[in-house]
C-alpha cells in the first residue's frame, strides 16, 4: 500500500457519543426510521447527531439499484408504509430538528418511483414541524418530469441530487445511473425556479484531476447553487475500493476553481464532507 492509498490521520473520525446522540438514537429506534447516516455508515456520526441533525431515509432500507460505493442493501424493496409520511414528520418534530435532510432509496420498482410518498413527506413535515427547513435529496426518477414535478410541488427549500463522480467513472460507480442524465434532472429543477439546488461528487475513486475539473464546471454550467466535494471512504470490503486519499492541498484547488467560476453560493471541500454535511447553511 503506498502512501496516496493508507488512510491518513484526518480521516480518522470521532466515535459517537453525548447525551443529543443518545437521544436521536433511542427515537430513531423507537419508531424504526432509517437514517442515511447509519446504513451509509457515515464518519461525522459523532458531530451531526450530537448536534441534532440527521439524514432520514424514507422509503425502506433496501434498493433497487446497486451502486459501487453504497453501504444501503440491493434488492427487492418492502412494501411502501403509507405511514412513513406522518412518522418521519412526528419524529422530527421530537427530535427538534430546524433543518432536516431527507433521502430514499432509488425505487424503480414503483410506477410512482416513490415520488408521492416523497411529497406526502415534505408536505407533512410542513404540516407538523412547521419551523423545520428541509433539504429533499433526491433520486433521479429515471429523469421523469411528473415525478420531480411533485417535489418541486411540495417546495422544500432545497432540492439536491448527487452527481457521485466524473463522467468517465459514471458506469462503474452507479451503474443503472447516468452521468447526462443527473446533470440535466439537476438543470430542469433549477428551471422551473427551484430557489436552491445542490449536488454533491466524492473523490478517490479514480478520477484525475482533469475530469473533476470539467465535472464541477459542467455542474456549474447546469445552474446548480450548492456543490459538496469530499474523499469516499469503502463502506465494507466488497465495495469499490479506495484508489487514492486526496490531499487537502487537492481538495483546496477545486475549491478555488469553483469559486472562480462565479456562481456557485456554497462550496463545501474537504476530505469528511458528505453531501449533508453543514446542509443548514445551505438553505440561504
Ligand atoms: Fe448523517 Fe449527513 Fe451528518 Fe453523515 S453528514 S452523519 S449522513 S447528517
Ligand atoms: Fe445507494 Fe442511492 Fe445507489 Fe441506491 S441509488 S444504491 S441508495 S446510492
Amino acid at each position: 500500500m503506498d502512501s496516496s492509498t493508507s488512510k491518513p490521520k484526518w480521516i480518522r473520525v470521532k466515535l459517537p457519543s453525548g447525551k443529543n446522540y443518545k437521544e436521536l438514537r433511542g427515537i430513531v429506534d423507537k419508531y424504526k426510521l432509517n437514517t442515511i447516516c447509519q446504513s451509509g455508515s457515515c464518519p461525522n456520526m459523532g458531530e451531526c447527531w450530537g448536534e441534532g441533525t440527521a439524514t432520514f431515509m424514507i422509503l425502506g432500507n433496501i434498493c433497487t439499484r446497486s451502486c459501487g460505493f453504497c453501504g444501503v442493501k440491493t434488492g427487492r424493496p418492502a412494501e411502501i408504509d403509507w405511514e412513513e409520511p406522518e412518522k418521519v414528520a412526528r419524529s422530527i418534530k421530537l427530535m427538534k430538528i430546524k433543518h432536516a435532510v431527507l433521502t430514499s432509496v432509488d425505487r424503480d420498482d414503483l410506477k410512482d418511483m416513490g415520488s408521492i410518498i416523497w411529497a406526502e413527506t415534505i408536505k407533512a413535515v410542513r404540516r407538523i414541524s412547521p419551523g423545520t427547513t428541509m433539504e429533499t435529496l433526491i433520486p433521479d426518477f429515471q429523469g421523469i418530469h411528473r415525478h420531480i414535478n411533485r417535489i418541486l410541488e411540495a417546495a422544500p427549500e432545497v432540492i439536491s441530487h448527487n452527481m457521485e463522480t466524473v463522467r468517465r467513472l459514471t458506469r462503474e460507480v452507479r451503474i443503472q445511473a447516468k452521468y447526462d442524465r443527473s446533470l440535466e434532472v439537476l438543470r430542469y429543477i433549477k428551471e422551473q425556479g427551484q430557489r436552491r439546488t445542490k449536488t454533491g461528487i466524492m473523490l478517490g475513486l479514480g478520477e484525475k484531476p482533469s475530469e473533476v475539473y470539467e465535472s464541477i464546471k459542467e455542474i456549474h454550467d447546469a445552474h446548480v447553487d450548492v456543490i459538496t466535494i469530499g474523499q469516499y471512504l469503502q463502506p465494507s470490503k466488497k465495495h469499490l475500493p479506495v484508489k487514492e486519499f486526496i490531499p487537502l492541498k487537492q481538495f483546496k484547488d477545486y475549491e478555488d476553481y469553483a469559486r472562480s467560476l462565479g456562481n456557485f453560493r456554497h462550496i463545501e471541500s474537504s476530505p469528511l464532507v458528505r453531501s449533508s454535511y453543514h446542509a443548514e447553511k445551505h438553505v440561504n
